[in-house]
């Protein structure tokens, strides 16, 4: 089984509902690629269609991968070196589609409601069945996805729930709640060994 992560900028909604791009975070940038390292995920590509702040995310890669980070924290080199910058999520999926040659399965994520979903252990069980489809857990931004994005996706995870109404997490903090539900969810306990196997 193969689960990528992309961060996406394009294709948002605002407040207001209108479709808009939106600014990089750039703690993002470093927190979900090592949430992403840390659960076993193949790559994380950061989606943005500004050519400047995809320079940015560029330079800020370049100090954790070559610059004075590299040296500073290996940890966060090891994670870092595997983001990818790209413009759009059809770049996500030719990328993909070319280096595994099957059509990559959208998941896309959301805090409402709305929406047929699917839990996140029915989504564990679709990726331990299908280990040669390669996943990719979609993560929003601003006020969330478009519904014209959702609508290109293959599935739509439940959200996280939080204890009462509010329910306001970071896209970082939503990514590594997200990653460790779905591998606890693949983890099967081998009794026997009093160990468990993990699965990507
Ligand atoms: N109201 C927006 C929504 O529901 O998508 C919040 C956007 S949030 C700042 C940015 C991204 O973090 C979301 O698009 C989603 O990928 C992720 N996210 C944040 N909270 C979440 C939750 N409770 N459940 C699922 N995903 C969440």
């Amino acid at each position: 089984m193969t689960l990528h992560v992309a961060l996406l900028h394009g294709e948002m909604i605002d407040k207001t509902g209108d479709e808009v791009t939106t600014s990089l975070t750039l703690i993002d940038v470093h927190d979900i690629a090592r949430s992403s390292r840390t659960f076993g995920a193949e790559s994380f590509y950061v989606v943005h269609p500004v050519a400047a702040i995809r320079s940015l995310a560029r330079r800020l890669i370049g100090h954790w991968t070559e610059g004075f980070g590299a040296t500073y924290n290996a940890n966060r080199k090891d994670a870092v070196e595997r983001v990818n910058v790209v413009v759009t999520l059809d770049d996500v999926v030719l990328d993909l589609q070319d280096k595994t040659k099957r059509t990559p399965i959208l998941i896309a994520t959301s805090a409402k409601e709305e929406g047929a979903r699917v839990s996140y252990s029915f989504m564990a069980s679709e990726m331990v069945e299908n280990p040669e489809e390669p996943y990719v857990l979609l993560l929003g931004t601003g006020w969330g996805m478009s519904p014209t994005l959702v609508a290109r996706t293959d599935y739509f995870l439940e959200p996280i729930r939080g204890v009462g109404d509010y329910n306001h997490l970071s896209v970082r903090s939503a990514c590594a709640i997200m990653l460790d539900r779905l591998q606890s969810a693949i983890t099967v306990p081998l009794f026997d060994e009093g160990k468990v196997e993990e699965r990507f």
